[in-house]
């Protein structure tokens, strides 16, 4: 038997599915997809797309056809697809997955049109971004004719930013390519581009970061609600006397005698050493200073005047726009960059 670890992400199903419906309440003419890549941004894909199918989601995107395989056999009525394309190594994979490809150059066109040209696909465009995707002029240049397109799609860079001229430019050169170039559905907007106005939904919305919490823009303030809440066991409590430090580097002196708890959680779980002063942990109501540098598997936290014990747990202080404000990493990546040491506990 495998004990059960001393590190837990705490995810709200309901918060999860919450968000969806606003994020698809934002644009009724058009379907709402979620992008659930990274193993749906850390959270567990199987376990996202399971719920989020039951709320109402039709359409997925990973972005490898590994992420495929692992998220396994669809719930009934969905459909997939894969972001990255299909390489000559994907090929295999591409035959016996049930999931379409997003095509981004003009080898994996011709790779699909041998693999299986009637067979339906997504293309992706780039409009500026300058990432993946077929220039415009490669996708007006006859490349994609008699291609069973399901999703045109473009990707924006900058949709975080409501007033970035790079918006409306990208929304021009996407609404001048559907107009020449057919396909079932047009596809346009992220999380952010969801907020951007009911202009840039046309058929299909693809957000990520949003369904999982993350608040790239203002509208979404007060509506878009916390989906993770990692948790830590406290190891050990010391009572660690005046002006002795904590920690590697000894970075930290003790102002005062404090009373001090080491939690199971350290920079391999994705708490990096940037939380080291900016981070908390919270025992009942009170709030709990992450001392000295943090460890790969550790941190010690103040909890002096909180009434805890050995193998009581925190929950950390995760809330993803103050956390992304005080350590400098994006939302994106305190998301993602939780590892697989946690329990991933579905309320
Ligand atoms: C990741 C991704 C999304 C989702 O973006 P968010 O900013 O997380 O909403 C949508 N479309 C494509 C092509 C992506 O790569």
């Amino acid at each position: 038997m495998i004990a059960s670890p001393a590190l837990r992400l705490i995810l709200d199903s309901d918060a999860l599915a919450a968000n969806w419906r606003w994020l698809a309440a934002r644009n009724p003419g058009a379907a709402c997809g979620a992008a659930v890549k990274a193993n749906g941004y850390g959270l567990g894909a199987v376990q996202v797309v399971q719920r989020l199918a039951a709320t109402g989601c039709r359409d997925f995107f990973v972005a490898t056809w590994d992420e495929a395989e692992r998220l396994g056999p669809l719930p009934d009525g969905c459909a997939l697809s894969v972001l990255h394309g299909v390489r000559e190594a994907d090929v295999p994979a591409a035959r016996s997955i049930i999931a379409r490809p997003v095509l981004n150059s003009t080898e994996q066109v011709v790779r699909w049109r041998q693999l299986a040209p009637d067979d339906p696909c997504d293309i992706m465009v780039d409009t500026g971004m300058n990432r993946l995707g077929l220039t415009p002029e490669q996708a007006l240049s006859g490349l994609l004719d008699g291609l069973a397109i399901d999703v045109l799609m473009s990707h924006l860079a900058c949709a975080d930013e409501a007033a970035h001229p790079m918006n409306d430019a990208q929304l021009n050169a996407f609404a001048e390519l559907k107009r020449r170039i057919k396909a079932r559905r047009y596809s346009l907007a992220n999380s952010a581009g969801i907020c951007a106005g009911d202009g840039f939904a046309f058929d299909l919305t693809r957000p990520g970061i949003a369904l999982y919490g993350g608040i790239q823009r203002s509208e979404a303030d007060g509506h878009i609600r916390p989906v993770v809440q990692p948790e830590a066991e406290i190891l050990q409590l010391r009572d660690v006397p005046a002006s002795a430090t904590i920690g590697y580097g000894a970075t930290f002196t003790t102002p005062y005698p404090m009373r001090v708890a080491i939690l199971n959680l350290g920079y391999a779980d994705g708490y990096l050493r940037c939380f080291a002063g900016n981070g908390s942990a919270m025992a009942g109501e009170v709030s709990c200073t992450v001392l000295g540098r943090v460890s790969m598997d550790l941190i010690a936290v103040d909890v002096t005047g909180a009434d805890v014990r050995e193998g009581d747990w925190l929950r950390l202080d995760y809330h993803l726009p103050s956390a992304s404000a005080a350590t400098g990493l994006s939302q994106y990546e305190l998301l993602t960059g939780l590892g697989s040491r946690y329990q991933r506990r579905w309320t």
